[in-house]
C-alpha cells in the first residue's frame, strides 16, 4: 500500500484552471503515470469522464471501463412522460470552467443553456413560513457567533452544524446537497473554502474568481445561475458514451461487476496502480442515505400563488418532502406541456412512511390540490460524508486511484474537474 497525495498540480495556472477544486485532494496513485493499460471501475459520470479525458490525452493507453449494470450513467437518469421531462438526480451544473470545457469538447454547446435568471430565488420553510435565502440570511446567525464558529472550523474535521450555527440554515443547506443533517456532514467536504481546508490559492480569492470568469468557453455564466441541457442530464451521458465508442483505445464492458482492486489487477494483468476506482463506497464507506424523487405538475392557473424561483428547502421533519424544485421555472428548455408547471419533490427515506399518498397529500398542502401529473420517478442512494471525512481521505494509503462522488465531491463539477486533473497527471 502506497501513501500518496497529489502534490504536482499546485501552480498558479492550475488554480486559474480549477479554482477551489485545488483544495480537494486528488487521490492518484504515484505509479499511475507508468500505466500502459488502465481499468476504470464504474460507468457513472466520473468513470466516463476519466475515460474520456485520459483517452484524449493518451491515445497510446488502452482503457477499459467496467460497469456492473446494463446501462451507463450511474445515478444520472432523465424521466419522461409525454412532454413532461425531469431529471432523477442532478438536473443542472453550477458554474465551473471544467464543466463548460467538457460540454464544448463533446459538441453539446447548442443544447447547453443558462438557467432562467428570473428563477434564482430559493426559500427555506421555517415554522410553515417561506423565508427567502440571501446573503442577509447569514446575519440571522449573528456575525460574531458566525465568525467564532468559522474560526473554530479551521481546526478541521468539524461538522457543518458547528461551522454554521443556525440549525435551519445549516440543515437546509445539507439536506439540499447531500440529503443529511448538518451535524452529520463534514464541513471541510461541503464548504472547504470557508473552513480553509487544503491548499491556499496563490492570489486573493476575489481576484482569482474574477480571472477564472474570463476562461469560460461557450458563455460566461451570470452570478447565481446554473446551466442545463435541453433534453435533461442524460444527454451528457449519451454524448460521452458516443464519444467513447468512437475511440479505438476505449472498451466499455457492461454487466461487469468488479469485486476488488486486486481482482481487477489480476484479471487484466495490470498493476493495482493502473486501476481507477470510481464506484462509491470503496475507499471510505461512511454509509448511504436514501431518497425518492417525485415529479408533480399543475396547470399554471392552479399554482399562480407559487412564486417563480429555483425552489424551497424544508428542514422540518414533520413533512416527508425535504425540497421542492421548480423544474419548469429554472430550465430554459421545455420541461412540461404549454401552460403547465413542473416541480420535483425530494423525499428522504428517514422521514417517509413509504406511502406515495403521504407525499401527495403533503405536496397538495404545500403547492396545490389535484395535480395534472404525479409520479415517483426514482430512488437513489447518496454517500454519507461524516465530519472528519476529508481529513481521513488526506491520510489514506492508496492501492489504486480513487475518484467520484464517493470520495472527493458530491457535485458533478467536482467529478468533471477531477477527471481533467487526473488526465493531466499522466506524462505525454
Ligand atoms: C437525487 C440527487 C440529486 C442530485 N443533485 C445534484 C445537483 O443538483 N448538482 C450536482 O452537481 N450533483 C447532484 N447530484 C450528485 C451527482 O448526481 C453525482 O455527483 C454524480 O452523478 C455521481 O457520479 P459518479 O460517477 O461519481 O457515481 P455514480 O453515479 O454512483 O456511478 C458509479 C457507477 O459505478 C457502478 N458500480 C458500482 N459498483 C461497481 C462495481 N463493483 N463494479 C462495476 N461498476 C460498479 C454503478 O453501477 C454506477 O454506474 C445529485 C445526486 C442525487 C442522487
Amino acid at each position: 500500500m502506497i501513501k500518496s497525495l497529489d502534490s504536482r498540480q499546485k501552480s498558479k495556472s492550475d488554480w486559474l484552471r480549477y479554482g477551489d477544486e485545488m483544495r480537494r485532494p486528488l487521490l492518484v496513485n504515484p505509479d499511475f503515470d507508468k500505466s500502459n493499460k488502465i481499468v476504470i471501475v464504474g460507468g457513472g459520470l466520473s468513470g466516463l469522464c476519466c475515460a474520456y479525458r485520459i483517452a484524449e490525452k493518451r491515445p497510446d493507453i488502452e482503457i477499459v471501463v467496467l460497469e456492473k449494470n446494463s446501462c451507463l450513467g450511474g445515478v444520472i437518469k432523465t424521466w419522461r412522460d409525454g412532454e413532461w421531462i425531469c431529471d432523477v438526480a442532478v438536473n443542472a451544473a453550477r458554474p465551473h470552467p471544467s464543466f463548460w470545457r467538457l460540454v464544448q469538447d463533446l459538441g453539446l454547446s447548442d443544447s447547453f443553456k443558462s438557467s432562467n435568471p428570473k428563477a434564482k430565488a430559493r426559500w427555506i420553510l421555517i415554522n410553515d413560513v417561506p423565508h427567502k435565502l440571501s446573503f442577509l440570511s447569514l446575519f440571522k446567525i449573528g456575525p460574531f457567533k458566525l465568525w467564532r464558529s468559522v474560526s473554530k472550523s479551521r481546526l478541521g474535521g468539524q461538522s457543518v452544524a458547528d461551522t454554521i450555527p443556525n440549525a435551519e440554515i445549516s440543515d437546509a443547506l445539507c439536506l439540499g446537497i447531500v440529503n443529511d443533517r448538518a451535524s452529520n456532514v463534514d464541513a471541510d467536504f461541503l464548504i472547504p473554502s470557508i473552513t480553509g481546508f487544503g491548499a491556499r490559492p496563490p492570489l486573493p480569492q476575489i481576484l482569482l474568481n474574477r480571472k477564472i470568469k474570463s476562461t469560460y468557453p461557450i458563455f460566461t455564466p451570470k452570478n447565481g445561475t446554473l446551466a442545463s441541457f435541453s433534453d435533461g442530464m442524460s444527454e451528457l451521458i449519451r454524448a460521452l458514451n458516443e464519444k467513447l465508442e468512437s475511440l479505438d483505445n476505449v472498451t466499455i464492458k457492461l454487466n461487469s461487476k468488479a469485486s476488488s482492486v486486486d481482482e481487477v489487477a489480476r484479471e487484466f494483468q495490470i498493476p493495482q496502480s493502473s486501476v481507477v476506482w470510481s464506484a462509491p463506497g470503496k475507499l471510505i464507506d461512511g454509509g448511504k442515505t436514501e431518497i425518492s424523487v417525485f415529479a408533480i405538475g399543475y396547470h399554471k392557473s392552479q399554482v399562480n400563488h407559487i412564486e417563480l424561483g429555483y425552489g424551497t428547502l424544508i428542514p422540518d421533519e414533520k413533512y416527508p418532502i425535504s425540497g421542492i424544485l421548480h423544474e419548469s421555472d429554472c430550465h430554459r428548455s421545455k420541461r412540461c406541456p404549454e401552460d403547465y408547471r413542473l416541480f420535483r419533490l425530494m423525499v428522504p427515506h428517514t422521514r417517509w412512511n413509504q406511502s406515495n399518498d403521504s407525499v401527495l397529500s403533503c405536496a397538495e398542502q404545500l403547492l396545490a390540490a389535484k395535480p395534472a401529473i404525479f409520479s415517483c420517478i426514482g430512488t437513489q442512494k447518496i454517500p454519507t460524508y461524516k465530519p472528519g471525512h476529508m481529513q481521513n481521505i488526506k491520510q489514506t494509503t492508496l492501492d489504486c486511484t480513487y475518484v467520484g462522488w464517493g470520495v472527493s465531491g458530491v457535485s458533478i463539477t467536482h467529478l468533471v474537474a477531477e477527471a481533467e486533473r487526473l488526465a493531466e497527471s499522466l506524462k505525454v
